[in-house]
């Protein structure tokens, strides 16, 4: 892509809506726009990352079993007085009529509907385990929308839900989703802890929500410092119940909740370990049994002929949140520092020189060659001064920058910068283009 030919409306100013460093480097970097309180529209760039984000969680949920669907966002309220929830969720809900004076919503959540479209390709013991998931647009009408993407009122959502026939099975579809969300997080560069969680609104018996520690979270949270040492989960066999369990049980070992689970025994036992701070859930997992299932009075045949209402978890990640948690993880006084998994391109191609016909002829040909080996270019063709050229470089956060300069044509090389820590290189073009293709 040419940066010339591209829509980026970066700002030099830091805006004053703005609170806190996500937000900030989301509006400057020319990510996104606010259209109305806790309403965004994401422009080229920021389209990009939330794209990417949205690919690795779609990878880990089919790694784990589960099947992409796509519900419609606008539901009729008649299945929510199913559940007793039409009347329950109060004022977050967005209600709307349509011109028959048909009470309808936008969606907050999606458990009631999964729960009747699962019962049309369901009547049999045989046709379980399950598990279905949507990648959506979601509405909350929140008190106070603020901090960005990070409290929107409508945001992307990925829910998921499992339907087991009985508990063991329940427990195991539980298990795979917590581990994929380890896994998950662990591809963008996050360190979520998963910490034992409050049900709220959806109702059930066992929950955890996966936090990222960051002094700008909106949860208070405790925990064993042991964590900040856990990492990678790859290893783990998912498909063997047993094993995972055994896993997850080593896995929460260590203390972690969120303030309305916190266990003051357990804080006592974890003595100079305790930590606590500040943090941002980006998902979170729920048991929560025949809720809905015998509410909707949806069933399956048993093994034996009886009907048995399945038991169903949900699983939610916060996509576009996400953007933000990861933003305030991985960013400095220069701008955003994207982890190479999610870089909305992975190079920045910097032509100090646009009207040098020798610089902008090696730039050219350094940008066809990336292009044809499928790596990821933003070109800074533009007639700008390479100061302006580095801090836009700098704010946008690209993992890489190739910077290419008269003096260094001649001589033949060209600067490699890692946007990560600052590292620079002057290499060979050849050289260059080798470590930047896969
Ligand atoms: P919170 O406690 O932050 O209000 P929640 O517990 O109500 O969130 P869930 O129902 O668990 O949210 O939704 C699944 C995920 O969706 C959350 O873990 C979070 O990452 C994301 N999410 C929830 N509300 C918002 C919001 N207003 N803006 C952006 N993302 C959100
Ligand atoms: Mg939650």
């Amino acid at each position: 892509m040419r940066l010339s030919r591209y829509f980026l409306p970066v700002l030099k100013e830091t805006p004053g809506e703005a609170q806190i460093v996500s937000h900030q480097l989301m509006l400057r970097a020319g990510m996104i726009r606010q259209t109305a309180a806790g309403i965004y529209a994401f422009l080229p760039l920021g389209l990009r990352v939330l794209s990417k984000i949205e690919q690795i969680v779609r990878e880990e949920m089919d790694r784990a079993g589960a099947l992409e669907v796509l519900m419609p966002t606008i539901q009729s309220a008649e299945l929510w007085r199913q559940s007793g929830r039409y009347e329950a969720y109060g004022p977050e809900m967005l209600r709307l009529k349509d011109r028959h004076d048909r009470e309808m919503l936008f969606s907050p959540t999606a458990e009631e509907l999964f729960t009747v479209i699962f019962q049309n390709g369901a009547k049999s013991y045989r046709d379980l385990p399950r598990n279905l998931y949507q990648i959506q647009w979601k509405f909350r009408d929140e008190t106070r929308p603020r901090f960005g993407l990070m409290r929107g009122r409508e945001f992307l959502m990925k829910d998921g839900y499992s339907f087991d026939m009985d508990m063991a099975g329940a427990q195991h579809s539980y298990n795979r989703m917590f581990i994929a969300y380890m896994r998950t997080f662990a591809r963008m560069g996050l360190d979520a802890i998963p910490m034992r969680a409050d049900t709220g609104p959806i109702g059930g018996d066992l929950s955890h929500e996966f936090i990222v520690l960051a002094p700008t979270g909106e949860s208070d949270v405790f925990y064993d410092e042991a964590w900040l040492e856990r990492r990678d989960s790859s290893d783990v066999d998912a498909s063997d119940a047993d094993a995972l369990a055994a896993y997850i049980e080593t896995l929460n070992k260590d203390y972690a909740a969120t303030d309305e689970k916190r266990d003051l025994d357990a804080e006592a036992a974890c003595g100079a370990r305790l930590q606590r701070s500040k943090g941002i859930e980006v998902g979170q997992v729920f048991f929560f049994g025949d809720k809905y299932t015998r509410a909707m009075g949806v069933s399956v045949q048993g093994a034996d002929g009886t009907p048995v209402h399945p038991l169903m978890g949900s699983y939610g990640i916060g996509v576009s949140r996400l953007m933000g948690a990861i933003i305030e993880a991985s960013h400095d006084n220069g701008g955003i520092i994207w982890p190479d998994a999610v870089a909305p391109f992975s190079v920045g191609l910097i032509n100090l020189r646009a009207d040098d016909p020798e610089c902008a002829a090696a730039c050219e040909g350094i940008y066809a060659e990336l292009t044809a080996m499928g790596v990821e270019v933003l070109y800074d063709d533009r007639d700008e001064r390479g100061g302006a050229k580095f801090a836009t470089a700098e704010l946008i956060g690209l993992p890489w920058q190739l910077v290419v300069g008269p003096k260094g044509i001649k001589a033949g090389v060209v600067e490699l910068r890692r946007r990560a820590g600052g590292a620079r290189e002057e290499l060979s073009v050849e050289t260059a283009l080798a470590r930047l293709t896969p």
